[in-house]
């Protein structure tokens, strides 16, 4: 599996799999089926409720601890956050079962997010994460958090997809030594990506899908992309994306689909920035 490099060294699949959405009760079997499809990176988060059956999938796997790379993610606490950080942290990892997570993000860019950081930091220096990041920061909280603390984000993981491309984002990042992630790297299917004539006229001149044709725009845009699926035909088809490249010309054609703007929210609507600061999980 191709890997990026985070800036404290880590190695990061620049493929995995993602579980937002999926139901607890369908979880276990999901992950089963991606970590046997080839899957290494896993991607879920406090939020989603569904970490526990995650953790019963990679005990079950049989696939070694250090062959996987897991990421989970803080929900917004409330000030002064370093205890609570720590306490949500901890809970993830019980309910993982593991007794540390390969990165961990603060999930919004809410709530007393200072707090929150320092105590992220301590918990990597700890080895409780051998990474820590952020999602979600639109460039200017991002070089905040940058300029202003200690440990530079190793990865923000934002909204990513040809028809939001973030390519000033991703020059900020790059700058800064933060990985670049994408979520909804099919926008969820938004805009007809899976019938997309452009992305599918891209996937069918290399045999591939439209979807296989975007996950190599974003590999060869050196972003990590985590789709998520519950159909293991599906899986298979979204790791089949590393025999084959795009071109120059591909590459510019996906390119001028950017429309430059949100197709799912804005984490700087005033609405939404009420809306999630406010929401609390339970345990
Ligand atoms: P996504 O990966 O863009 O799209 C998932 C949808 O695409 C599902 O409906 C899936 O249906 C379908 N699909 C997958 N592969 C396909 C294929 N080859 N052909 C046709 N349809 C296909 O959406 P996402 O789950 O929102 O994003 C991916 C991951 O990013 C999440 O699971 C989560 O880990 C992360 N994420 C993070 C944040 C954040 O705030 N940090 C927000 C959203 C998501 P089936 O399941 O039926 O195949």
């Amino acid at each position: 599996m191709q890997t990026v490099t985070l800036n404290n060294g880590a190695e990061m699949p620049i493929l995995g799999f993602g579980v937002y959405q999926i139901p607890p009760e369908n979880t276990e079997q999901a992950v089963s089926d991606a970590l046997a499809a080839g899957y290494r990176l896993l991607d879920t988060a406090a939020a989603y409720g569904n970490e526990e059956a995650v953790g019963r999938a990679i005990r079950n796997s049989g696939v070694p601890r250090e062959e996987l790379f897991v990421t989970t993610k803080l929900w917004v606490q409330d000030a002064p956050a370093e205890d609570n950080t720590r306490r949500a942290l901890e809970t993830s990892l019980t309910k993982l079962g593991l007794d540390h997570v390969d990165l961990y993000l603060m999930h919004q860019p809410y709530g007393d997010v200072y707090g929150q950081w320092r105590a992220m930091e301590a918990a990597g220096q700890e080895g409780l994460a051998r990474a820590i990041g952020v999602a979600n920061f639109h460039p200017d909280r991002l070089l905040d958090l940058v300029l202003n603390n200690e440990v530079t984000p190793a990865v923000n993981q934002i909204e990513t997809h040809p028809f939001f491309q973030r390519t000033t984002d991703q020059d900020l990042m790059r700058e800064h030594g933060v990985q670049h992630q994408s979520w909804g790297g099919f926008a969820e299917g938004r805009n007809g990506l899976f019938t997309h004539p452009v992305l599918s006229e891209i996937g069918l001149a290399h045999g591939k899908s439209a979807a296989q044709a975007v996950l190599r725009w974003l590999i060869q845009r050196d972003i990590v992309t985590i789709p998520k699926s519950v159909d293991p035909g599906r899986m298979a088809q979204n790791f089949d994306v590393f025999d084959f490249e795009l071109t120059d010309e591909q590459m510019a054609e996906i390119a001028a689909l950017d429309a430059g703007t949100t197709l799912f929210f804005d984490h700087r609507d005033p609405e939404m920035v009420a809306w999630l600061s406010k929401r609390r999980l339970d345990g």
